[in-house]
């Protein structure tokens, strides 16, 4: 065969290859008008970042949310640290943090007035676990970002705990930066407004809510948190809920107060009004509600680590307990939302050889949108999850690689359960 008909016998092969692969992932998107009316269900800060970057393209938001106010459920905590990810070596889950943490960090460098909104000018993330240790050692070589991260031995004037610093890590004030982010003039708030349902009509989504109202959008994105699943059931299996705790302990009862984020398995951030936060209890999918036990937790992780940070008598005064929403890989789902059984029906015959699935564009449903499982990251995620999406809705170029895109898929957890089934 001549060379020039090899090499594109060889090209029409990867391609395709390439096309075959994204047959389980699939993707069909019809982008939406510049001045599209979009609903957006949940004002924590998965839909409050999501709201903020479709205003600025150009899109209509009104933004539903159950509560009375934005912010008061898994995002409702007083601080949350906005950290990258460094367990993982160079896999898509470090990636996606890393780039996160970035968007996050150039979104609050933007703001006016921004240290109220939190303050992203150095955390600490170490451990006594000397594989840990490891790993994050070669991954801050590898990276060779000094100006970003810098590896810190030791800390504290503790042998054995090493470290990480991130020059620009940090902590939000979680309802400061959702309020910020919902002043977009096309953004409507519309609080203490429960949806009850959502119904497809032709290419629209028509909102149901209390007796029987409905609304009608071109779009809809889920950013509706642990209640996700009440819209959509057969995404259940899929969206595990997980109880966390902080505990507020004021600043008088600490004999070294934190002046920054400080990471270690618990975390401790430092907060407005003598405040301070530790958490967080990691508790499974139990009734909510402050516990003495999740105090003690808390108190006893950082008593560990740094046993002369507290006064001995210091006693949590408050804190906040919500549901985290995680996934099985511990990245969200970003992107086009899919009928679970359908996706099944038509990918079930294939899952063990990927490359024979046929075409599943048709169990996407069309213009209704994801941005959900931020898990116990949504602080620092949220922000490249709501550029993503952006992105896809509005038809531009995308903020990351095709391999991430494909990290946060929806459809790739329904998929890989269907794998394991299939290999039992
Ligand atoms: C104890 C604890 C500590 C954490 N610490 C950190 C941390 O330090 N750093 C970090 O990055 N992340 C942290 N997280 C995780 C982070 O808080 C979450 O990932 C993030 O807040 C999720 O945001 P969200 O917008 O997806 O969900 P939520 O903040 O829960 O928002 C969902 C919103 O949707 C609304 N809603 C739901 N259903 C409906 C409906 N049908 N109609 C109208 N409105 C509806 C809800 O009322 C809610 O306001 C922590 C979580 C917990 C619980």
């Amino acid at each position: 065969m001549p060379a020039t008909t090899l090499k594109q016998a060889q090209t029409d092969s990867v391609k395709r290859r390439g096309n075959a692969a994204k047959n389980w992932l699939p993707e069909k998107i019809s982008p939406l008008s510049a001045n599209a009316r979009v609903a957006i269900i949940g004002a924590g800060i998965s839909g409050a970042t999501v709201a903020a970057e479709l205003a600025s393209a150009g899109m209509l938001v009104t933004l539903f949310e159950a509560m009375p106010e934005p912010a008061m459920m898994a995002s409702g905590n007083l601080a949350g640290s906005c950290l990258p990810v460094v367990d993982r070596g160079n896999a898509p889950y470090n990636q996606w943090y890393w780039q996160s943490w970035r968007l996050a960090c150039q979104w609050w460098e933007r703001q006016e007035d921004r240290q109220s909104l939190g303050d992203l000018s150095g955390a600490f993330k170490w451990s006594r676990n000397a594989s840990k240790q490891s790993t994050w050692h070669q991954w801050i070589e590898e990276l060779n970002q000094p100006a970003l991260v810098q590896w810190q031995a030791p800390l504290y004037n503790a042998p054995d705990i090493y470290g990480v610093h991130f020059k620009q890590g940090g902590y939000f004030v979680p309802k400061q930066v959702v309020n910020r982010l919902l002043t977009h003039p096309r953004i409507q708030l519309r609080t203490q407004c429960l949806v009850h349902a959502i119904q497809q009509e032709g290419h629209a989504w028509c909102l149901v809510f209390d007796q029987g109202l409905t609304e009608t959008f071109d779009a809809v994105v889920l950013a509706a948190g642990a209640s996700a699943a009440d819209l959509l059931p057969e995404w259940k299996d899929y969206l595990q809920l997980n109880k966390g705790q902080v505990s507020h302990v004021l600043s008088r009862d600490w004999l070294s107060p934190p002046k920054m984020v400080l990471s270690y398995g618990g975390y401790a951030t430092p907060a407005a009004d003598d405040v301070i936060c530790v958490g967080a209890t990691f508790e499974g999918n139990v009734p909510l509600g402050l516990t003495q036990a999740g105090q003690a937790h808390n108190l006893s992780l950082l008593r560990q680590v740094l046993p002369q940070a507290l006064k001995p008598e210091a006693q949590p005064v408050g804190g906040h307990s919500a549901y985290r929403v995680m996934t099985s890989d511990h990245l969200p789902l970003v992107g086009q939302a899919l009928s679970v059984p359908d996706y099944q029906e038509r990918i079930g015959a294939c899952v063990l050889h990927p490359d024979t699935c046929p075409d599943a564009t048709a169990a996407l449903k069309s213009n209704l949108w994801f941005s959900l499982g931020q898990g116990s990251r949504g602080l620092t995620s949220s922000f490249l999850s709501a550029a993503l999406l952006r992105a896809q809705m509005t038809g531009q170029a995308l903020p990351v690689s095709d391999k991430l895109k494909q990290a946060v898929h929806p459809a790739r957890i329904i998929f890989r359960q269907m794998v394991q089934k299939a290999l039992k």
